[in-house]
């Protein structure tokens, strides 16, 4: 296939599955794969009400300030994640409410995707790659400048020029490092060599005087991973630590489509009905 046709197919099937999440109420509930205490449907509730808050607080003050666009950008993501309910899923990365409901549905297609490739390769061993590329920092007033899409085929085109081939299920995610955020890299992939897949690993990304650990590459014993891997950011964390930077980031998840995260290798996605499918392209 050509490369414009596959990223034709590739949107395409985006845009489907990210209907077939947010027409499964299952995916919003108490009841589907938990994802710990902090994201239960009250404490999601509780925590869209002080975002709206700071989303308005800041908008207000915005307008006061003369800056009219940021503060209407504002007050639209305000409205959106206001109006997301049951029957009118809003789909932002930025709402409490579908952020989780994306990252559940991941967390049970990749779950049982594992499982699978567990009987496939009983002699290889499912390991946990966090990637830190020393590239990705932004302070709060660069957030505009956040192109997940663009940094995931970054990070494809690295290990795929490197000779990766290998079924893998990465996503993007941001930490707040006490003055920025980090952009890096959760990738759960299989191995039959782990020191060998760290030295490998190691040498694409090298120690430096910014990142000291750019590479970590972890066993892992239960899925309980998978669905922190696919969090994005942490929310709660911030509310705590950094709520001056929630306005910029909030919009920032906003332009980032909630499967756009995902950096798969020799994978197919798809769904059905509303369950997230990865199939290993052979
Ligand atoms: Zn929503």
């Amino acid at each position: 296939m050509h490369a414009s046709q596959a990223s034709r197919a590739s949107f395409k099937t985006h845009v489907r599955v990210h209907k077939n999440v947010l027409e499964n109420e299952h995916w919003f509930g108490d009841s589907g794969p938990k994802l710990g205490r902090q994201f239960t449907v009250a404490k999601a509730k509780e925590r869209k009400t002080e975002l709206l808050k700071i989303l308005w607080q800041a908008a207000k003050s915005a307008r006061n300030h003369g800056n009219l666009k940021f503060a209407t950008s504002l007050e639209i993501l305000g409205d959106k994640l206001d109006a997301c309910s049951a029957g009118t899923r809003c789909g932002s990365l930025a709402c409490e409410e579908c952020r989780p409901a994306f990252q559940r549905a991941k967390f049970s297609g990749q779950a049982r995707l594992l499982a699978t490739l567990k009987v496939d390769y009983p002699h290889k061993q499912v390991v946990m790659a966090t990637i830190i590329p020393r590239r990705f920092i932004y302070r709060i007033d660069e957030l505009d400048a956040l192109d997940v899409a663009a940094a995931n085929r970054w990070v494809k085109d690295v290990l795929t020029r490197a000779g990766f081939r290998r079924v893998m299920l990465g996503s993007f995610d941001l930490s707040w490092e006490d003055g920025f955020y980090q952009g890096h890299w959760h990738i759960p992939m299989l191995t039959s060599d782990l020191e060998e897949l760290k030295r490998r690993l190691k040498a694409i990304w090298p120690v430096s005087d910014i990142v000291k650990r750019p590479v970590v590459v972890s066993c892992t014993y239960s899925n309980g991973y998978l669905p922190y891997k696919d969090k994005a950011i942490k929310i709660p964390e911030l509310l705590r630590q950094n709520r001056r930077g929630l306005p910029n980031l909030l919009l920032a998840l906003d332009r980032t489509e909630p499967l756009e995260l995902m950096v798969i290798f020799r994978l197919r996605l798809s769904a059905q009905h509303g369950e997230l499918h990865f199939k290993p392209i052979p």
